[in-house]
């Protein structure tokens, strides 16, 4: 049996963190939920301090001032601390001040180089999860742990690829002994090379690091705890009479965070499919509501699932010779594609042009066009949105496709998708 089979993850995402108060209701969430047995507890960036930070390095990397973003980063993060009375002291084990990593942070920032945007990237956003956790442990009075150097990625920049087998030595070794001396807090979203550097996992990434701690330590469950009561089958943020799935199977659940529906890291499921273990997704402003959970089940038809992408880019390409779309074409796009690290949301394919939908950067697709230019006339559309449907039925397509322009639509048994003009963020009754 493994050492720590009665372990809980606990995730916590950048909502619950995003001010002191947030900050005491995890802790009186910790406090009445956690129970005795190991608890491990994975915190995201306080509220929207990662975009913050993405528009801090972007600001430094391109040489221009950011002085004033990054004083307002630090006096949010230092009041924060102060009003919970967790500023700096050193508890447990040998960990940096606030103070110190604000100091890094801001050398780093100082001393950005031209290029290697993806890896500089990386050194600076994680100090998102770094100042957080560190914020969390001392209000908690835990022991704060630095995953990087245990959770071990490749070089991705900015989706470190996880060496399962050392993280797995490494958290087994690590672990195991801290948590019984009380709750663990680490952060999520961040990974570590082996030569030492950091790196991210991606976007919304610390649902997967409860997965990838859970599978390593043979957790007994992972708890997200979120802003909404469960695993729901649309985001009610965009979506009017929205339904809550009691309880809903890893294939479903892997299948809508693929299409986008953002409750859920889409990598955080495999893992824990793979070792059997449920996630609980519940509410922190309800904690004792039963929310989600998500395990090996079987249900009957579900509720149709909507699921909106904004910020999509529509690009077609034709051969310049007006020749048939053929696989030796599609093999260039495809290298293309991944070589730039644009990820397709949809595609379609006709006799002279074949078409994909992705999340729209201007720094990728500068590089697809300058890779793409010479053999195919590109053309592209940006602004654009992405609906999916899950379970789909004649009223659910109605709904969503009423008074629109489709750019693009596909159908298959189960999903129906269509590409549109984005429309400002509008809400869907
Ligand atoms: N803070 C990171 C992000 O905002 C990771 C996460 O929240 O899961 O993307
Ligand atoms: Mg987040």
């Amino acid at each position: 049996m493994h050492a720590s089979h009665q372990l809980r993850v606990y995730k916590f995402g950048g909502a619950s963190v995003k001010d002191a108060a947030a900050i005491r209701n995890l802790a009186h969430i910790v406090r009445t939920h956690g129970g005795s047995s190991p608890l491990l507890i994975v915190v995201s960036a306080m509220g929207k301090t990662t975009n913050a930070l993405e528009e801090l390095f972007q600001l430094a990397h391109a040489g221009q001032d950011y002085i004033a973003p990054l004083t307002k980063l630090r006096e949010f993060h230092l009041g924060v601390a102060q009003e919970l009375g967790a500023a700096d002291d050193s508890t447990f084990t040998p960990t940096p001040t606030l103070t110190e990593l604000l100091e890094q942070l801001q050398d780093k920032l100082a001393t950005l180089s031209p290029g290697e945007f993806d890896k500089q990237y990386d050194q600076v956003v994680s100090f998102g999860e770094l100042l957080a956790t560190l914020i969390v442990a001392r209000a908690l009075q835990a022991q704060w742990l630095d995953c990087r150097p245990l959770i071990r990625t490749d070089h991705t920049w900015r989706e470190g690829r996880v060496d399962w087998p050392t993280t797995e030595r490494n958290l087994g070794a690590a672990l195991p002994p801290q948590l019984q001396q009380g709750p663990v807090v680490t952060q999520g979203f961040l990974g570590g090379t082996a030569s030492g550097q950091t790196t991210t996992l991606g976007r919304e990434g610390s649902d997967y690091t409860a997965a990838i701690l859970a599978y390593c330590l043979g957790a007994e469950s992972v708890t997200i705890w979120k802003d909404v009561a469960g695993l729901l089958n649309a985001d009610p943020k965009i979506f009017a009479d929205t339904v809550r799935y009691p309880e809903i199977s890893y294939q479903e659940t892997i299948e809508m965070a693929y299409y986008g529906a953002s409750v859920i890291h889409p990598k955080t499921i495999k893992p824990l499919a793979v070792r059997g273990i449920p996630l609980l997704v519940k509410s922190f402003l309800h904690p004792t509501a039963e929310g989600t959970r998500i395990h090996d089940c079987r249900h009957g038809l579900l509720a149709p699932a909507f699921i909106r992408k904004t910020s999509q880019c529509l690009i077609s390409f034709e051969s310049k010779d007006l020749t048939f779309i053929s696989e030796e074409n599609l093999e260039v796009i495809f290298g293309a594609l991944a070589q730039v690290r644009l990820k397709i949301n949809l595609m379609q394919n006709s006799a002279i042009s074949f078409s994909v939908c992705t999340d729209f950067s201007a720094y990728r697709l500068e590089k697809l066009l300058a890779a793409l230019r010479e053999q195919f006339t590109i053309h592209y559309n940006t602004g654009l949105e992405l609906y999916t449907i899950k379970n789909y039925d004649a009223a659910s397509i109605r709904r969503l496709t009423e008074g629109r322009e489709l750019l693009l639509e596909q159908r298959t048994r189960q999903t129906f998708q269509f590409v549109c003009r984005g429309g400002e963020n509008e809400f869907i009754k």
